[in-house]
């Protein structure tokens, strides 16, 4: 018996030995965990919840030229810059055989609709304590949005939360030489932080914002336009690796 004992004694090593490599597993992933240099947020769609009042004013407006525009087509002009949008529906007018408009007189349909949706928008899930989070352990923040700066401050006015984000560029901001989805917007943001975007992490929600952020060579996480198929994630955002449901899924530790 007292030999079975010695042996029985003999498997406590092994047993010992998968703690251990349990905790060297554990202590890896907490070293992966390595927060980031600053952190990079889009604004429309990402900290508040402004994608589907864009869409029903670019909606509205098109209709009002006779182009209904689809799913897809809206989903296309998330992220991008007022101008750039304005150009993608005029010539998206022009392909359906409605007389396209100027830019203008897009604009001046288009504009007093979403300014009175807009200054309505709600935080999306998980913005307020992810910003406040950052703010808690004193990482850098900057704002990288192709909103104008007077859009910004309407959108802003009723979320305090936000002034926590001083740091800003703008699709405005006249050292931005191109909108998303060119990387400018990033590379600025990381640069008025005096950190490489490389060592920073962007926060998107669209296509075209992914691609700006990929393209500055950010960590990029993706809250991505809801109801999408696995598919239409693989095409919409190609070389996106890290998903987020919400931002309320941000572990910074
Ligand atoms: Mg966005």
């Amino acid at each position: 018996m007292g030999a079975i004992q010695a042996g029985s004694t003999g498997l406590a090593p092994r047993r010992i030995s998968a703690v251990t490599g349990s905790a060297r597993a554990a202590i890896a992933h907490n070293q992966a965990m390595v927060l980031p240099a600053a952190c990079l947020f889009d604004l429309d769609g990402l900290l508040l919840d402004t994608e589907p009042l864009h869409a029903q004013a670019w909606r509205e407006a098109a209709a009002h030229f006779g182009c209904p525009l689809s799913a897809e087509q809206l989903l296309a002009l998330r992220g991008r810059r007022r101008l750039d949008c304005a150009a993608q529906v005029i010539h998206w007018i022009q392909q359906s055989g409605g007389q396209p408009p100027s830019s203008d007189a897009l604009l001046a349909v288009r504009q007093p609709i979403a300014e009175a949706l807009l200054g309505h928008a709600r935080p999306t899930p998980g913005a307020v304590h992810l910003v406040r989070r950052c703010q808690e352990l004193m990482i850098p923040m900057a704002l990288a949005t192709s909103s104008s700066r007077a859009a910004v401050e309407l959108k802003a006015r009723p979320h305090p939360w936000l002034a926590a984000i001083a740091t800003r560029v703008h699709g405005d901001d006249p050292e931005l030489e191109a909108g998303k989805p060119a990387p400018d917007v990033f590379v600025l943001a990381a640069s008025r932080l005096s950190v490489p975007a490389a060592a920073c992490w962007a926060f998107e929600d669209s296509p075209a914002g992914a691609q700006s952020a990929l393209a500055a060579g950010c960590q990029v996480h993706v809250v991505p336009a809801p109801d999408l198929s696995g598919d239409d994630r693989a095409r919409l955002y190609p070389g996106i690796e890290i998903f987020l449901k919400s931002l309320e899924q941000v572990r910074l530790e």
